[in-house]
């Protein structure tokens, strides 16, 4: 494994004693020296809040744009895709969850070297860098100083999300965003709390905050019998089309994974149905995983 390398994070705020409270995401975790935060990539280094996962790429791949998923940004192009490890959401139904939960391997890049590898695939197809696998809100620094450089060089930057994050650093990383996929994992606060938690109110606000700014798609994965009623999809791309009919949904089928050995895969049929009954709302409904 490449050295720790501890860059300074931004937001937070000392509170005394050593003690330092976490200001990027809504969990706002409160930590004593020497404590990691929930999401496995930001420390209380002797009074200082610290990143640990900056510029720690655990995977790479130059990958096709659908594959993020995005459907309507530069379609039928390449991205670089770089991810590195933790997340500051605990889905026990997880798909990533060797990236998210646990701190594989690594190597260690610079932002200039992060572009460089975007720029020097630009001639087989590669518009820019996608920040994904794990969640990348909580590779905030290392996202931020490559958002940057990669736009001084004219690269596209896409982030793929689980929207998990304040108002204020998102606000600050936006204009460097060209286009984002945020999951929105179900339409219950229920959901989000039982399973993932975290609390829908903050995923809600980011997609809204979102919507305007950049190119936006959102995912949904079902789960048979967790969120893949009629009434809560309708819900959901009903919600979806109040702030733009124009948002892309990906419906995505889960597989059995970390901590949920059930249910089984949702239907091909069931599926097609529930895409319908998106459409009803929505200009653009995809199916993924099938
Ligand atoms: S980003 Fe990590 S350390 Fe900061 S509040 Fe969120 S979970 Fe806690």
């Amino acid at each position: 494994m490449a050295q720790p390398f501890l860059a300074p994070a931004r937001y937070y705020e000392k509170t005394g004693d050593s003690k330092v409270k976490c200001l990027l995401c809504p969990h706002g975790c409160a930590l004593n020296p020497e404590q990691t935060g929930l999401c496995l990539a930001r420390q209380n280094v002797d009074g200082k809040l610290v990143s640990l996962n900056y510029g720690q790429v655990t995977a790479l791949a130059l990958d096709p744009i659908e594959k993020k998923p995005l459907k309507r940004f530069h379609p039928g192009s390449l991205i670089l895709s770089a991810g590195s490890f933790g997340c500051n959401l605990k889905c026990s139904f997880c798909q990533n969850w060797h990236l998210s939960q646990e701190q594989p391997p690594a190597k260690r890049f610079s932002p200039e070297q992060l572009v460089k590898a975007a720029e020097d695939t630009v001639k087989l197809g590669n518009i820019g860098l996608a920040y994904t696998y794990n969640e990348p809100s909580i590779w905030y620094e290392f996202v931020y100083d490559c958002a940057r450089l990669a736009h001084q060089k004219g690269l596209k930057n896409v982030m793929v999300t689980n929207g998990y994050i304040n108002r204020e650093p998102l606000q600050e990383l936006l204009p460097y965003l060209d286009a984002i996929n945020i999951d929105l994992k179900a339409f219950s606060d229920d959901f989000y709390q039982k399973m993932c938690k975290g609390r829908i109110k903050h995923v809600r606000e980011t997609i809204a905050l979102c919507a305007p700014a950049c190119h936006v798609e959102v995912t949904t994965l079902l789960i048979p019998g967790f969120n893949d009623s009629e009434e809560e999809v309708g819900m959901l791309a009903r919600w979806l089309a109040s702030l733009s009919a124009d948002i892309p949904l990906h419906l995505s089928r889960h597989h059995p994974d970390y901590q949920m050995n059930e249910p089984a895969p949702i239907s091909r049929q069931r599926m097609m149905e529930l895409a319908e009954l998106a459409r009803q709302h929505l200009k653009y409904v995809f199916m993924g995983n099938v």
